[in-house]
C-alpha cells in the first residue's frame, strides 16, 4: 500500500535489474518505492527455461521473478504495480504520473524499464495479436502437442521457444529472415537435428491469416527468390528481438543511436543528476537477466551515495 507521495527513490520496472536495484536500495534502508510495469516481470516472463542464472541450472522466467521479489519483500520497500506514463526530471524533485492518475515525486530515480517484444507487422498479424500471435511460449504448451506450428526468429529466444515446442511434441517450423540461425544457445543443435524442426532461412513473414477465431496460415516469401510459400499453422510464436521502452525520456535524458539511456561507462549514472539506470533500457551489448541484475546493483549503491550526497563521479 503506498503511504506517500514523495519518495526519496524510486525504481521503476521489476525485471531483473529493478529488483536488484530494489534489494540493494532496501538493505540500504532507503526504503525504495518500485513502480513495477506492467505486467509485473518483465522479459523473463516470456521464458520458461533459464540456464544462465548463476547457482540455479535451470529456473522458469517467473519463478527466477518470484525469488527475486520474495527477496526484495523481505527487506523495508513498497510496490505499487502500476506503469509510468509523463516524467518530468528537470528539477531536483523528479515528477512522475501514474497510469493509474496518482502523481508522486522522488529524490532520485533508478529507470530499469528494460524493453518490449517487437511485433509483426505484416498485413494480417494485428487481427490476431493474442489470438494466435503470441510473443511467448506458455508454461503448459500441450495444447499444441502433435499441432503445426511456427516460430519466428533465429535467435537464442527464438531457439529457446522452439525446443520447448518440440519437447511437448509440436512439429515446429522457424522462419529466419537471415542465412542462418543465430542463436548461440546450446539448444541450437538439438534443434536443428531434430526430425520435427523445419529451418526456413533467409524468408520474411509476407501475411499470416485465418479464421475470425484464429490464425491458420502463415505465408513467407523468399529474399533472394521473391516465391512465396503459405504454411498452415494453430500459432505463431513471435521472437524478433526486443526495444528498449525509452519513449518517455526523448528529450530530458541523452539517448543514443542504439535508442537506449546513455550512461557514463562503468556506473549507472544517466545525463541528469539523480537520475540512474540499470539493464537493456541502457545496455545495447549484453541484454542478459544476470547483466541486468548487476547494473540494477550498480544503480542502487550510486543512488545511496546520490541520497547521502556523496556521489563523486560527474558525467562526462
Ligand atoms: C524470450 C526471452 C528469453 C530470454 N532468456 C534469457 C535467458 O535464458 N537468460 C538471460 O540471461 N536472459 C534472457 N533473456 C533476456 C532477459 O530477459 C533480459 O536481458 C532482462 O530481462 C532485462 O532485464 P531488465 O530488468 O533490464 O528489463 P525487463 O526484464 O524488460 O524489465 C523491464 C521492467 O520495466 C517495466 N516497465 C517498462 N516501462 C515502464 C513504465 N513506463 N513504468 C514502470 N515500469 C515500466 C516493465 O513492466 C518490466 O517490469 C531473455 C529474453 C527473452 C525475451
Amino acid at each position: 500500500m503506498l503511504k506517500n507521495y514523495h519518495h526519496r527513490l524510486v525504481i521503476m520496472g521489476s525485471g531483473p535489474a529493478g529488483l536488484s536495484a530494489a534489494l540493494y536500495a532496501a538493505r540500504a534502508g532507503l526504503h525504495p518505492l518500485i513502480i513495477t510495469g506492467v505486467p509485473f516481470g518483465g522479459q523473463l516472463l516470456r521464458t520458461q527455461s533459464i540456464k544462465n542464472w548463476p547457482g540455479i541450472p535451470e529456473i522458469s522466467g517467473p519463478d527466477l521473478i518470484n525469488n527475486l521479489h520474495a527477496h526484495v519483500a523481505h527487506y523495508p520497500s513498497d510496490f505499487l504495480i502500476d506503469e509510468v506514463i509523463n516524467v518530468s526530471l528537470s528539477s531536483e524533485e523528479k515528477k512522475l504520473t501514474l497510469a493509474s492518475g496518482t502523481i508522486l515525486t522522488t529524490q532520485a530515480l533508478i529507470i530499469a524499464c528494460g524493453g518490449k517484444p517487437k511485433k509483426l507487422t505484416c498485413p494480417g498479424a494485428e487481427n490476431y495479436a493474442n489470438r494466435g500471435i503470441y510473443s511467448e511460449v506458455p508454461q503448459d504448451a500441450t495444447a499444441y502437442t502433435q499441432k503445426k506450428v511456427v516460430v519466428v526468429g533465429g535467435g537464442n529466444s527464438a531457439i529457446t521457444f522452439a525446443a520447448h515446442l518440440l519437447k511437448i511434441g509440436a512439429h515446429v517450423t522457424i522462419i529466419q529472415s537471415l542465412d542462418s540461425l543465430t542463436a548461440t544457445d546450446p539448444l541450437t543443435h538439438t534443434v536443428r537435428t531434430h526430425p520435427h524442426a523445419t529451418i526456413l532461412c533467409h524468408r520474411s513473414v509476407h501475411m499470416v491469416a485465418g479464421t475470425i477465431a484464429n490464425v491458420t496460415e502463415i505465408t513467407v516469401q523468399h529474399i533472394g527468390t521473391q516465391e512465396y510459400t503459405t504454411l498452415p499453422t494453430e500459432a505463431i510464436f513471435v521472437a524478433i528481438g526486443s526495444g528498449p521502452n525509452t519513449e518517455l525520456f526523448k528529450g530530458q535524458l541523452d539517448i543514443n543511436t542504439h535508442n537506449r539511456l546513455v550512461i557514463q561507462p562503468g556506473t549507472s549514472l544517466t545525463s541528469m543528476p539523480g537520475i540512474f539506470a540499470a539493464g537493456d533500457i541502457c545496455d545495447s551489448r549484453y541484454r542478459h537477466a544476470i547483466t541486468s541484475a548487476g547494473q540494477g546493483c550498480m544503480a542502487a549503491l550510486d543512488a545511496e551515495l546520490y541520497l547521502n550526497g556523496k556521489v563523486v563521479v560527474r558525467f562526462y
